[in-house]
This record gives C-alpha cells, sequence and structure tokens, in this order.
C-alpha cells in the first residue's frame, strides 16, 4: 500500500468522539456558508464534517446553514475574504478571521480560500492526490477556530489544542481532530457564553487572526 493510500484511509477513519464531550448542554450552531465559499470547496462532504468533528467533542452540535433557522441557537455566516467589506478585511497573513467590534466578537467568519488551497499544495509531489482533500479539511479546522473566537466571545489564543494561533497544514496530516480541543478554561468560559444565549448584539473593530505557518 502506498503511502498516500494509507494516509488517505486515515485521513477517512478520523471522526468525532461523542462520547468523550464534556459536559455543555448541547447547543445548535448553524454555518452559512456563502455562495463564493460552497462554489469553491466540499462544503458539506469535507468542510462541514471537519469542523462538526471538533465541536461535538464540546457538547455543539454544528449544522449545516439550510436548517431552520428555529432549529439553530446561533446562525454563523461563512464568507470569502473577498467578500469582507473594508472595514472586515483581516490581516494579510491571515487564513481566517472574525470581526470585533466594541469588544465582542461578530458571528461572521471571513476564510482566505486561495492561501489555503496553495498551503495545501505546498505537501509535496508524493500528496499531490491529497493536496485539494488536505486543504479542505485544514479550511474545515480554520473555520472551527474562529468560531471558538466567536462562541467563547474572546480573542485568547494558547499554546495548543483549538485555539493555538497558528495552523499549520502538516498538521492536518498528522494530529486528527481530537487535537483540536479547549481547554479546561475555555470550556468552562464556552459554557457560561452558552447559557447566556444570544443577548450580544453584532458589534465591529479589530480582527482576530489565524496566521499562516
Ligand atoms: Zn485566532
Amino acid at each position: 500500500m502506498s503511502p498516500a493510500i494509507a494516509l488517505w484511509s486515515s485521513l477517512l477513519t478520523v471522526s468525532a468522539t461523542p462520547a468523550d464531550a464534556r459536559t455543555v448542554a448541547l447547543n445548535v450552531v448553524c454555518l452559512a456558508p456563502s455562495t463564493a465559499v460552497v462554489a469553491l470547496v466540499r462544503w458539506v462532504e469535507v468542510v462541514l464534517p471537519e469542523v462538526r468533528a471538533i465541536w461535538t467533542r464540546e457538547g455543539v452540535l454544528v449544522r449545516a446553514g439550510a436548517a431552520p433557522a428555529s432549529t439553530c441557537d446561533h446562525t454563523i455566516v461563512v464568507r470569502a475574504d473577498a467578500e469582507a467589506p473594508a472595514d472586515e478585511a483581516g490581516e494579510a497573513r491571515a487564513l481566517g478571521w472574525a470581526p470585533i467590534v466594541a469588544g465582542h466578537v461578530r458571528p461572521v467568519v471571513y476564510v482566505r480560500l486561495g492561501a489555503i488551497a496553495r498551503l495545501g499544495a505546498t505537501l509535496g509531489s508524493d500528496y499531490r492526490p491529497l493536496a485539494a482533500l488536505v486543504a479542505e479539511k485544514l479550511l474545515g479546522r480554520v473555520v472551527a477556530h474562529e468560531l471558538g473566537h466567536i462562541l467563547l466571545d474572546s480573542t485568547e489564543h494558547v499554546r495548543a489544542g483549538l485555539m493555538r494561533e497558528r495552523y499549520r497544514v502538516r498538521d492536518v496530516l498528522v494530529q486528527a481532530p481530537a487535537a483540536y480541543g479547549l481547554t479546561p478554561a475555555q470550556h468552562d468560559r464556552l459554557r457560561q457564553q452558552l447559557h447566556r444565549g444570544d443577548a450580544r448584539d453584532e458589534l465591529a473593530g479589530p480582527r482576530v487572526a489565524v496566521e499562516q505557518p
């Protein structure tokens, strides 16, 4: 079996482990990607499952944006970088970001699809058949990270786990979604934030960024 096939197999067998989910009332987050995003990536087949694999462990159910709004506790829009208005533009090196207004993170995620796709292509010729798949999984992790900023309403980064500051494309090959968890303190904050409900209004300001390697 070639390394590429073995890798493919390991990627496909990575899954969420709900039994390991920590205790938080199950909250439903609906992700609504823009037309520009779904035109360029396999959103339903690859990206959304990657986001879901990370957040199910935290007791948050991530659903497709097409779900009826009444079934969503939170609806978060995912847009391409080119769709960001001037006052919500991200840093050039950011793979993804969520705008902040008056100290709160807005429920909008911007993703730099071109940069993420190029990172997939840097893996080398042995991985070329997997470049798009790896890039889409990296995109899912970037979206999951920005979702963390939004749900935690925090710009904080830590050294490891979901809220690490730097996302490397090669990590997709060697780290399962389980390596992208919250710290106990972040999980406590998540529980507090989710119990506060949707009282926050949308806001604007500095940027939260996931940097390229
Ligand atoms: Zn961040």
